[in-house]
């Protein structure tokens, strides 16, 4: 498959042909997966071997983990159980640079519940210490909440240093995976979290499909009240077909780990190679260090134009499609990514950043189109605006 002129990988990616395929034959498995007799037998399985799949996607144990429709959800989902057993004046604690399906369910529960919420922030890299973490409330704490992977900038948070504080105070910490898992090696036990959440359209699966792995399910308060599947902490008959995705496209990402990974390094430097080629000034907006951010991400800021200006330009004369920052955000009335202004970078970075990403489908002539593209529109709009 090619897929011309697309990065904006970490808003959604393309249904692989082995994830269509798995749909497909899921199509014809309508069967009950709680019904008892034993036509019921293909959609039991395909519901286990997808629980296995996505269990060793992440290291864990096939009972650990819980169908959800989404991220959204999964964090939703954190957060409440994490705080449903916990005294009143226990602190949510996230960070700035969460989801807003993080950052805005805390906000949501800390005042329906009257709870304090606190917000850990970045270093100018997009990286959250964990001693900020811990700083970020001095009182009794319901539960910590932080991203793995950002979304924006593709900062990788230190969530095992951040697990041994959790740990040390008895607090849960809930891990939102979704932008690491399938692109980067996720193992829950190394990173000590109590949840995690994930979501399968960030790695080739559909859309509105998700997983929860629980630590303890035994001890972890429902989504919702209904039936008994998914041990009855995620009631609702399956979305089989839904699931069916999710299975192959964790199988997928599993196998193709490393090499996916190289090649978006690979293309990752390609992007900053040509663009110094090219003569093309910029920042990036994250950490110096390849090693601490996703290798699909590069959030890049050209001083002297508006990004939208840009994003505009690619789209219409190259049918390029990048990203001003998180696609869940572009509708609402923000004015600059709530990630980089808690990194604290300059105006003249906010107005201009770019969040590029790409995938398995992107190939070299891709990259090399989306440079010339950049090369010829950040040079336009600086003479436009007088800043060339
Ligand atoms: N968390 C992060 C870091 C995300 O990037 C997203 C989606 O962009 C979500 C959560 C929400 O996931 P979903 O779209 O599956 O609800």
């Amino acid at each position: 498959m090619t897929l011309k002129g697309y990065f904006d990988y970490n808003a959604t990616t393309p249904l692989s042909d082995a994830v269509k395929a798995e749909m497909r034959h899921a199509m014809e498995v309508f069967a009950n997966p709680s019904a008892a007799y034993p036509a019921a037998g293909p959609a039991r399985a395909l519901l286990a071997q997808a629980r296995q799949n996505v269990a060793d996607l992440i290291d864990a144990a096939p009972e650990q983990i819980f169908f959800t429709s989404c991220g959204t959800e999964g964090n939703n989902w954190a957060l409440q159980a994490s705080c449903a057993g916990a005294p009143g004046e226990a602190a949510i604690v996230t960070t700035a640079i969460e989801h807003d399906a993080t950052l805005a369910a805390a906000r949501a529960l800390g005042q329906s519940q009257g709870r304090p919420v606190h917000v850990a922030l970045p270093q100018s890299d997009g990286i959250v210490r964990a001693d900020a973490v811990a700083r970020a409330s001095a009182g009794p704490v319901a539960v910590y909440s932080v991203m793995l992977a950002n979304n924006e900038t593709g900062a990788i948070q230190p969530v095992a240093e951040i697990a041994e504080i959790a740990r040390d105070r008895a607090v849960p910490l809930h891990v939102d995976a979704v932008q690491a898992v399938g692109k980067m090696p996720v193992s829950v036990r190394a990173l000590g979290c109590d949840c995690l959440s994930l979501s399968g359209h960030k790695f080739h699966g559909p859309k509105g499909v998700g997983a929860m792995y629980v630590r303890d399910p035994g001890t972890f308060a429902p989504m919702m009240i209904g039936g008994g599947q998914e041990r009855g902490l995620r009631p609702g008959t399956e979305n089989l077909i839904g699931i069916a995705g999710l299975s192959a496209a964790a199988a997928e990402a599993r196998a193709l780990m490393d090499p996916n990974a190289a090649r978006n390094r690979e293309n990752r430097k390609r992007i900053l190679d040509g663009l110094r080629r090219q003569g093309v000034a910029f920042s990036i907006n994250g950490p110096a260090d390849d090693a601490r951010i996703l290798p699909n991400t590069l959030n890049l800021s050209f001083d002297g134009l508006r990004a939208e200006a840009l994003a505009m330009r690619l789209a219409h004369l190259q049918g390029i499609a990048v990203s001003l920052g998180s696609a869940c955000s572009t509708n609402k009335d923000r004015r600059h990514s709530h990630v980089l202004v808690a990194m604290g970078l300059p105006e003249a970075r906010l107005v201009s950043a770019l969040r590029i990403s790409f995938g398995r489908y992107t190939s070299q002539a891709d990259i090399d189109a989306l440079v010339r593209a950049l090369a010829d529109g950040v040079a336009h709009l600086r003479q436009l605006s007088g800043a060339a």
